[in-house]
């Protein structure tokens, strides 16, 4: 098992919880010790009476590059079985279809949708990218600040594939420009992110773990279990319209696209898209 600690688990303030992603060295990817870690972090401050919000965070300029992609399904597997896995899906034997959606299933819908349903308010704390596999860790937060220099990405069409797994972009930014948005791979800058509602304040670099914070101990000095309640009411309210549904049907979607890039070219996405992605990186760095 690897020992490398990925996450900061801090209590900046009475009754708030803050879980800093650390891995800026390759610019906050995700790899499955790094999930299952955040995991605890989140289970940590669920569980402790003494925290009523929870700030997630990421330290170094970006807050995540998304999916670790050197990680491989046999991997992630490997990974599942070493840590507590959240859902039961363990069809790895099969390999296949079978391996690749059981191991998506637990580590990039599974977790997402834990979080997102942990009954207290959560608050995403982004600068920089946030790409594909980032919108897993920010997404499922009840609010988002974002720095000047936030930008949301889901880029994955390039790659043969409709969107990230946990697909809540209509609900993340209207129909109208989640397509657009999809169909382009184009990032959204904070401005245009706080025009979507997909943010609730964009604040400069500066000033963003300060007031994150501030907005955190102003809902902590609210009542608890009212505090969970709400939370709880306006996510039911999206899954009465279906969004848990649409989600499901949406990932189902994705492992096709999964198995038609195996089928066509021997991996679980285009690899066109991928080299896209890694020059797009490597120009970004100059
Ligand atoms: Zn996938």
């Amino acid at each position: 098992m690897s020992e490398q600690q990925y996450i900061i688990y801090e209590e900046p303030a009475e009754k708030v919880a803050r879980i800093v992603i650390d891995r800026p060295e390759a610019r906050n990817a995700q790899n499955a010790e790094l999930l299952y870690q955040l995991n605890t972090a989140f289970d940590r401050a669920a569980l402790d009476d003494n925290i009523r919000v929870i700030i997630l965070a990421a330290n170094g300029p970006h807050f995540s590059a998304g999916h670790d992609l050197r990680q491989t399904i046999e991997e992630l597997g490997a990974a599942l079985e070493r840590n507590d896995p959240v859902g039961t899906w363990r069809d790895l034997s099969e390999g296949g279809a079978a391996a690749i959606y059981s191991v998506e299933t637990e580590h990039f819908l599974g977790l997402s949708e834990r979080w997102r349903n942990i009954p207290k308010p959560s608050i995403a704390q982004v600068q920089g990218k946030c790409i594909a596999g980032g919108l897993l860790l920010a997404w499922p937060c009840d609010l988002i600040i974002a720095a000047e220099d936030a930008e949301f990405q889901d880029n994955t069409l390039a790659m043969g594939i409709p969107g990230v797994e946990y697909f809540a972009h209509p609900w993340e930014l209207g129909c109208r420009e989640g397509k657009e948005r999809l169909f382009t791979g184009a990032p959204i800058g904070a401005a245009d992110a706080l025009r979507l509602g997909m943010v609730n304040h964009v604040v400069p670099l500066d000033q963003l773990e300060t007031k994150t914070l501030e907005l955190a101990k102003a809902i902590a000095s609210k009542p608890a279990f009212a505090l969970k309640l709400a939370k709880q009411s306006v996510n039911q309210s999206q899954d009465a319209a279906g969004r848990s549904v649409v989600m499901q049907s949406a990932f189902a979607s994705h492992q096709l696209a999964h198995s038609q890039n195996l089928q066509v070219h021997g991996s679980v996405t285009d690899p066109e898209g991928i080299s896209s992605r890694v020059v797009k990186d490597k120009k970004a760095r100059k």
